[in-house]
């Protein structure tokens, strides 16, 4: 039965709507990219992990409440077995509109054609760089070959949308950036570069390492193209677009840490184990998975969805002093 606070949207204090849901699906990963995990890392049992009928369950009570669109993350989200199943089960949600994926892009080549016959609508697939060492030097693996097939498999499946992640960290990647902007122009691709934030594993995150979009639109707009900013299709979208002034693509900067977007934030997030947060930077998390497995009613969910929304802090505040880390890193929490 939908209960009388059905009819309203998940709105926290600061008047923010919340449609777009980042759902965490595992931990594991197959690569190891030092900005995100540890070299060494012990994962979730498996039996804390949310089985597909209680992520749709949670999906569902978001959806009742004016949730629209789902992003699928990680951890690796492909090395969970037959996750073309619970997009299957997420699309056939009413009220969902859009279901798209976070992935790393190694196992994409063997999964794209499945997830795309089963609804999944866009690709995200993180290629922090073309070159093979600099590739095993962030991800302390080898794969880079795997990820670009991966690539022109994503673009052969006929996703809505198929974009490069760049992770961009000073003297680290700012040889990358011109090849890869040059990659995916030449193959259609929008790609966005996305500031290195502090959620790594190894807690060695520092000011200095972070190459700013600014920075990088200009190396592009003086190497590669002549850049114009686009409008905003949505306020809630995170990165700032530049389209190349001769209409042959588009770049994009999601500058979390220089130029912090949270006043139009509307998203919300859940780990792999169950745990609801309203942001990636959040310091508490509220537990689902307990209520889903004690009979709690769709509503007790709710309500303790509601209630982590409305505790939603106005912004992060990485720059300031009173900046506190969260004790998850990123593959943790879902990026
Ligand atoms: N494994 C998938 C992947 O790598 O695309 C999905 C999960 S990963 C945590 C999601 C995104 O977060 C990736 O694009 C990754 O590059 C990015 N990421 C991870 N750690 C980050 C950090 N410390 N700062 C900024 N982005 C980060
Ligand atoms: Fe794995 Fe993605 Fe984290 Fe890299 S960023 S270690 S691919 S979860």
């Amino acid at each position: 039965m939908i209960g009388s606070n059905r009819s309203l949207p998940v709105v926290d204090s600061f008047g923010r709507v919340h449609k777009s849901f980042r759902i965490s699906v595992t931990d594991r990963c197959n690569i190891r990219c030092f900005y995100c995990m540890p070299e060494t890392v012990r994962f979730l049992p498996r039996h804390e992990i949310l089985t597909f009928e209680e992520i749709t369950r949670v999906a569902k009570i978001g959806a009742s409440v004016g949730v629209s669109r789902i992003r699928l993350t990680g951890g690796e989200p492909l090395v969970r077995g037959q996750l073309w199943k619970l997009v299957q089960m997420l699309k056939a949600i009413d009220g969902i509109e859009d279901v798209a994926l976070t992935t790393n892009g190694i196992l994409l080549a063997d999964q794209a054609a499945k997830l795309r016959s089963h609804g999944l609508d866009r690709v995200n697939i993180s290629l922090d760089t073309l070159d093979p060492e600099t590739f095993e030097r962030i991800t302390r693996r080898k794969g880079l070959d795997k990820v670009l097939a991966g690539i022109d498999a994503a673009i052969e499946a006929g996703f809505e949308q198929v974009r490069i992640n760049a992770v961009s960290m000073a003297g680290i990647t700012d040889a990358e950036i011109i090849p890869l902007a040059q990659f995916a122009r030449r193959k259609q691709l929008e790609l966005r570069f996305i500031e290195f934030m502090p959620l790594d594993g190894d807690e060695a995150w520092q000011r200095e390492q972070v190459l700013t979009g600014e920075a990088i639109r200009q190396a592009i707009g003086q190497n590669v193209g002549l850049l114009e900013p686009v409008a905003r299709p949505h306020a809630a979208q995170p990165a700032t677009d530049y389209e190349y002034a001769d209409g042959s693509g588009r770049v994009g900067f999601i500058n979390s840490v220089s130029e912090p977007f949270c006043g139009s934030c509307d998203r919300i997030r859940m780990t792999a184990e169950g745990q609801f947060r309203n942001c990636l930077f959040s310091t508490r998390e509220w537990d689902l998975r307990t209520l889903l497995r004690t009979g709690a009613s769709d509503d007790q969910i709710l309500a303790t969805m509601r209630d982590s929304v409305a505790a939603k802090a106005a912004a992060h505040g990485i720059d300031s002093e009173e900046f506190q880390r969260p004790a998850k890193a990123m593959y943790q929490i879902g990026g």
